[in-house]
């Protein structure tokens, strides 16, 4: 008898377990989203900035570069959703006019959309002067604005992490972000997702916790996403969304600018009957 019951509530047990490791493994983890009030250009990420600690043990922000891009950014915003799991996009403004669609994409599934220069140029460079350093940034904002029909958050990242100090300035005075990162997964020397895998997990735990650095951009970062997002879950790590207090204002001139840009120049306006004519077919 006593066997009996002892055997009962040892089942009984066991389900208990079972169904909370079923819970907690199949179910999304609740995760923490932040505002930031960009005022003066406050900068995250202990790879340059250590002054703003906000994350805890185990909180990661997931943000990625250089997109958008066909059949690899659809791959990550998948990704993502499935984990029902939000990051911070820094689409580089080139590829923002190549693919709008795809970029409304990732603003429509509640991601935070940044920016990451026009033509992802060095701004740290030697060549470059601070004029031309604006340009980049302000052009950048601008057609991320332009292909979102919305403005974008003040969030930016340096190409190649390249900080120079005068744009840093500048940054600041347009109120804007930088964010650098705790973990970068340099994907895009990776051979293959496994690698990139491996090189974040190894990273991470080490940090603890921190802002890891990927791209959308690239393949082997897409087709790594899903099970990278499940070993994260498994460690223990939860997924923290930074969000904008306000949107950024894009100045018109830039604005302006980029669409006459985005016109091409048309020479004539006959109609394609009166100049493609088929005379054998
Ligand atoms: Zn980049």
């Amino acid at each position: 008898m006593r066997n009996a019951l002892g055997l009962m509530l040892a089942s009984v047990g066991a389900a208990v377990v079972i169904a909370a490791v079923w819970f907690w493994t199949s179910s999304p983890r609740a995760s923490r989203v932040v505002e930031i009030d960009t005022t003066g250009g406050p900068g995250f990420g202990f790879a340059h900035f250590k002054q703003l600690d906000f994350l805890t043990d185990k909180e990661i922000v997931l943000t990625f570069d250089d997109g958008p891009w066909p059949v690899n950014t659809p791959s990550v915003l998948k990704a993502l959703a499935d984990e029902c799991t939000k990051a911070v996009f820094f689409p580089i403004g080139k590829h923002a006019t190549y693919h709008p669609e795809i970029l409304k994409q990732v603003a429509a599934a509640g991601h935070s959309v940044g920016a990451h220069t026009w033509s992802h140029a060095n701004l740290n460079a030697k060549k470059m002067n601070e004029q031309q350093a604006r340009d980049e940034i302000e052009k950048g904002f601008s057609a991320v604005k332009l292909a979102l029909g919305a403005a974008p958050s003040p969030f930016f990242r340096f190409p190649q992490l390249q900080h120079g100090p005068a744009a840093v300035a500048y940054l600041g005075s347009r109120n804007v972000a930088i964010f650098s990162c705790d973990v970068d997964s340099f994907d895009f020397k990776a051979k293959d997702a496994t690698q990139i895998i491996n090189s974040v997990m190894t990273k991470i735990d080490k940090a603890g916790k921190g802002i890891i650095l990927m791209h959308d951009f690239q393949r082997h970062t897409a087709e790594a996403l899903p099970l990278l997002l499940r070993r994260l879950k498994a460690g223990g790590y939860k997924v923290v969304q930074m969000k904008a207090k306000a949107p950024l204002q894009t100045l018109a001139d830039y604005d302006e600018a980029l669409v006459k840009d985005m016109k091409l120049p048309v020479a004539s306006a006959r109609p394609v009957n009166n100049v493609v004519q088929t005379v054998s077919d």
